[in-house]
């Protein structure tokens, strides 16, 4: 076998989905054109634009940051560290050596700074699974941190068309109407971009393999058993009787959703937060002013 592009017969790599062959270098740049395309396709961002990566010292993040680093862009990294014991300080250190190691910024705030608790005594408090607290507090420092830029997260097509395959076998028109790779900055949220859309999990793992760029390879201990891990194996193996199935399910999607018409999310009314300013539905304060309104009675 050669590479498709260069010829030589130093294949590293076979993409089954494109029946591709590449060697080393050719994967790389494969790689990054997979990037550039997504975000020239759905207009993400350019070189004028101040870029987020929130990363979470997995291999799709790190990947995506160094891949847009590596590509020109003006990009930093963002962590939010939950302070979860084995987990987010693992994580953190990874995560320093990663920007040390390339010199690519990643700007660190810990949860335990910011409300005054980590995400585990959150949940302790308030006497229910940290889960339940995890996306709404990681959104809220996220998009303080990113507002006037444009935010990236390390979304790649597996996770895109599994939550695809979710919205469609449940019928959730209005989150098949919001499911796109970029989203407006509007009602004071950052812009929000997913380039890795077009590439695979195992593409990121190759990228950073090649790259020597080191990640931690576990998820969440707190989130054990998620449902969207099921529909990932489901569309996993359907994508392997029939390789190429998972990215024509979801760039069909993206073209048809310009022709079909979906009930747009219902109007809702966004005011500031009176406390913090941050964009809320709820008429008076946010949820993560609320929550710590919550946490300072309860501690008492
Ligand atoms: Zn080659
Ligand atoms: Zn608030």
């Amino acid at each position: 076998m050669r590479c498709k592009f260069c010829k030589s017969r130093d294949v590293e790599v076979f993409l089954r989905q494109y029946g591709l062959a590449l060697c080393r270098i050719d994967f790389l740049r494969f790689f990054e054109k997979r990037i550039r395309y997504a975000i020239d396709k759905f207009k993400m961002f350019d070189e004028s634009d101040s870029v987020v990566v929130a990363v979470s010292g997995g291999k799709d993040s790190l990947a995506a940051l160094y891949a847009l680093s590596s590509m020109g862009y003006n990009v930093e990294g963002y962590f939010l560290d939950l302070g979860i014991e084995g987990s987010s300080d693992v994580a953190r250190d990874k995560i320093i050596a990663f920007s040390k190691k390339f010199s690519i910024p990643v700007n660190i705030e810990t949860l335990e700074e910011k409300l005054g608790y980590s995400l585990p005594e959150v949940g302790r408090v308030m006497r229910r699974p940290s889960c339940s607290f995890c996306g709404i507090l990681k959104r809220y420092y996220m998009n303080n941190w990113a507002r006037g830029k444009v935010l990236v997260t390390g979304h790649t097509m597996y996770d895109e068309a599994t939550t695809l395959l979710a919205n469609n076998l449940q019928w959730k028109l209005s989150y098949l109407a919001r499911q796109y790779p970029v989203l407006p900055a509007e009602d004071g949220f950052a812009k929000k971009t997913k380039p890795l859309v077009f590439v695979t999990e195992r593409e990121t793992a190759m990228y950073c393999f090649f790259n020597e760029i080191e990640y931690v390879e576990s998820s969440c201990p707190l989130s054990k058993g998620a449902t969207s891990r099921k529909w990932k194996r489901h569309l996993l193996s359907m994508e392997h009787s029939t390789p190429g199935l998972i990215i024509r399910y979801l760039k069909g999607f993206y073209s048809a959703k310009k022709h079909i018409s979906l009930p747009s999310v219902e109007e809702e009314c966004v005011e500031n937060c009176e406390r913090c300013g941050y964009p809320t539905t709820a008429a008076g304060l946010c949820a993560v002013c609320r929550i710590k309104d919550r946490l300072t009675n309860l501690s008492k």
